[in-house]
């Protein structure tokens, strides 16, 4: 997997060509597997927090 700068989005094995992505045409910077791009990382910790928060808000509810 990786990233797409121009894009904004991940790009998987499957739909880069050559280590550019198939919309663009840009290089893609991760190719080489490299750490996962912070705005990427942000993204699932704000989705964890979320369904934590979900998960949180169900409990108390059924509790009372
Ligand atoms: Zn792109």
């Amino acid at each position: 997997m990786a990233w797409c700068d121009t894009c904004d989005r991940v790009v998987s094995d499957d739909e880069a060509i050559d280590g550019r992505c198939d919309r663009c045409e840009t290089e893609l910077s991760g190719a080489e597997r490299g750490p996962l791009p912070w705005k990427f990382r942000l993204m699932i910790i704000a989705t964890v927090i979320y369904l934590a928060y979900r998960a949180y808000q169900g409990v108390t509810w059924l509790l009372h």
